[in-house]
């Protein structure tokens, strides 16, 4: 039976969320994949899998924000992401079935899913670029629609992720960093953490 959590519980049961990135091409997407990797690490994502063309620069670019705005995120290049994904449907590392959830504008209102949504396993949230190969629906478990129009895997994943984590609290998540922002409705204020 699935479990059925009430909205963003997702941070109290404290399950790994990966976002896959199928299709990328170095230079057309270069700033969107950008930004994906950022969402998915300020929305509470835990790690973000590059998919497609294999690009250095995106994963610098994470690499880069992360040591200096702290936190844990990890990100990575995947070959084969639909061998990947046929795995960790069937094992997610512990000889368990990994939860997919694919964001497309086909899918079911995430309105009306995240109810259903399984929140206790590792989850990877599926985003595409080009064309989503047909194996993709299939493997995912939910297909998730955030309205069915068509729009951005940024927005999709942006909207999506505040639903299913929530509100989170950035000075305990993003530890480590450089740098921390603080808050101001007036001014741009930025503390150094780093030791002198
Ligand atoms: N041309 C591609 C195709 O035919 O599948 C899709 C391009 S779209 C700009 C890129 C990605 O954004 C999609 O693969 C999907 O992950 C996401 N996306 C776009 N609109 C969406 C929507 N309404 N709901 C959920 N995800 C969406």
């Amino acid at each position: 039976m699935k479990s059925v959590l009430p909205r963003n519980n997702m941070a109290a049961s404290n399950r790994r969320v990966s976002v896959l990135r199928l299709g990328h091409r170095r230079e057309r997407d270069k700033r969107i994949t950008s930004h994906l990797g950022l969402t998915a690490r300020a929305f509470g994502a835990d790690e973000v899998i590059l998919a497609g063309e294999e690009d250095e620069s995106a994963l610098e670019t994470w690499r880069s924000v992360s040591e200096r705005f702290g936190g844990e995120f990890e990100y990575r290049y995947e070959t084969n992401p639909l061998s990947f994904l046929r795995r960790f449907a069937k094992d997610a590392g512990d000889g368990k079935p990994g939860e997919i959830v694919h964001l497309t504008m086909y899918g079911e209102s995430w309105r009306e899913s995240l109810g259903v949504i399984e929140r206790n396993r590792p989850m990877v949230i599926v985003v595409g670029g080009t064309k989503v190969p047909g194996e993709v629906f299939k493997l995912a478990k939910y297909n998730i629609s955030i309205g069915n129009q068509p729009h951005s895997e940024v927005a999709a994943l942006g909207v999506f992720l505040e639903s299913l984590i929530g509100q989170i609290d950035e000075s305990k998540h993003f530890q480590g960093g450089e740098i921390q922002v603080i808050p101001s409705l007036d001014r741009k204020k930025v503390m150094s953490l780093e030791e002198e």
